[in-house]
């Protein structure tokens, strides 16, 4: 098996990316800097924002977005079927999570439970696009408009991602983006923060570097360029050139990534969905899914059996997401108990994410086809 294994995931990383990075190596300035900078007004452009942040990852562009919006001392609304990573940044933001169950079809916070779950101390929403797949936002910002709450998305899966014909990047008060190494394009690690808003996009850049206010160069010019201020207590999470030198190119074949996610999940589409006990993901009609996973529910087929048979055959798959109320940690933290969301919980107990990826070989794609198959039929 060793030869032709499918591993759940590969990067796709090219000979531009690997030049970029060596031209980094030897310029001298390997950190934040020039490929930073361009990459920043890169993934602006592309999203279509007023600003763009890039910083070391995904939760970092929560942690600051979170702080901007103001959110300490209140609650904050989310879904359990997400990362660790949503829920943390609620908690290091001083905010406290109130986790409200899913809608089936999408793996998306159910508008309807947002509302039922606003309290006064209500401060912000965050929603997940989980898969690559926008959530409600139309309905998301209604519900945050008429009780004064800020909406900062978690968009790790879905940079490229479509909403109404429309980028996802500036439909929230603030976007947070992942470029890890497992997401539709990647810096290795990375995320950035896209926003309308000239407060928060300040504010979330002078927090991801410690808090320094770059503006003291401006007022005391005459002290020269080693004067800096420190105006609030700040992190370090700014991306180095060495990483936005892969970002730059990441995001160039960005589109073309996303064409044959969903051509590789519409070969998937076509076959499943005509096998007994399979459910294929919903693809809503006015958004455009951008399959960073494509998460399979087995209907009656046990899932740890089937990902052991994929296994035996030479073929990676993962689960997305163990609930966060199921977790000891936010158990304890938060009080949750089982049998609190039961539609992330059904969800859960289905799901199987299945290797897909630019670098899969139309022989890998017919690979994982048969076998998936091959092992629901036998039982
Ligand atoms: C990957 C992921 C994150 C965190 O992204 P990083 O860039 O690794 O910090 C946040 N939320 C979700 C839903 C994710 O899948």
């Amino acid at each position: 098996m060793a030869d032709n294994r499918i591993p759940y995931m590969r990067p796709s990383v090219g000979q531009e990316e690997i030049d970029e990075v060596v031209d980094t190596l030897k310029s001298g300035w390997i950190t934040t800097g020039p490929k930073t900078h361009k990459f920043e007004e890169m993934v602006r452009d592309y999203v279509g924002a007023k600003n763009a942040i890039v910083l070391n990852s995904c939760t970092a562009a929560l942690h600051l977005s979170l702080i901007a919006a103001g959110v300490e001392g209140g609650e904050v609304i989310t879904t359990p079927y997400t990362f660790a990573a949503t829920v943390n940044t609620i908690i290091q933001s001083g905010a406290k999570p109130v986790l409200v169950d899913v809608q089936k079809d999408t793996f998306n916070i159910d508008p309807a439970n947002i509302e039922k779950a606003i309290t006064p101390k209500t401060k912000a929403i965050v929603p997940v696009d989980y898969a690559g797949q926008a959530c409600d936002l139309d309905e998301i910002n209604k519900i945050a408009k008429e009780h004064n709450l800020k909406v900062i998305e978690d968009a790790a899966h879905a940079i490229g991602a479509k909403y109404k014909g429309k980028r996802l990047g500036t439909m929230a008060d603030s976007t947070c983006f992942s470029f890890y190494a497992t997401k539709n394009m990647t810096t290795a690690e990375g995320g950035a923060a896209t926003t309308n808003d000239e407060k928060i996009a300040s504010r979330v850049r002078m927090l991801g570097l410690h808090g320094m206010s770059k503006d003291a160069w401006k007022r005391y010019g005459d002290k020269g360029s080693w004067y800096y201020e420190i105006e609030d207590l700040g992190w370090k999470y700014n991306m180095t050139d060495i990483a936005a030198a892969m970002g730059m190119h990441q995001l160039k074949k960005l589109d073309g990534f996303i064409e044959q996610r969903r051509e590789i999940a519409k070969r998937f589409n076509e076959e499943f969905s005509k096998v007994d006990g399979l459910i294929t993901p919903t693809e809503k009609k006015d958004r455009l899914h951008i399959y960073h996973l494509y998460p399979l529910l087995l209907e009656n087929y046990d899932r740890a059996k089937f990902i052991e048979k994929m296994s035996e055959q030479g073929i990676g798959c993962s689960v997305h997401f163990i609930p966060i109320h199921m977790h000891p940690y936010y158990k304890k933290a938060l009080g949750y108990r089982e049998g609190r969301f039961p539609v992330a919980e059904w969800l859960y107990k289905r799901e199987v994410s299945l290797p897909l990826y630019p670098a899969m070989s139309d022989v890998d794609i017919e690979r994982v086809i048969e076998e998936v198959k091959k092992i629901v039929k036998t039982k």
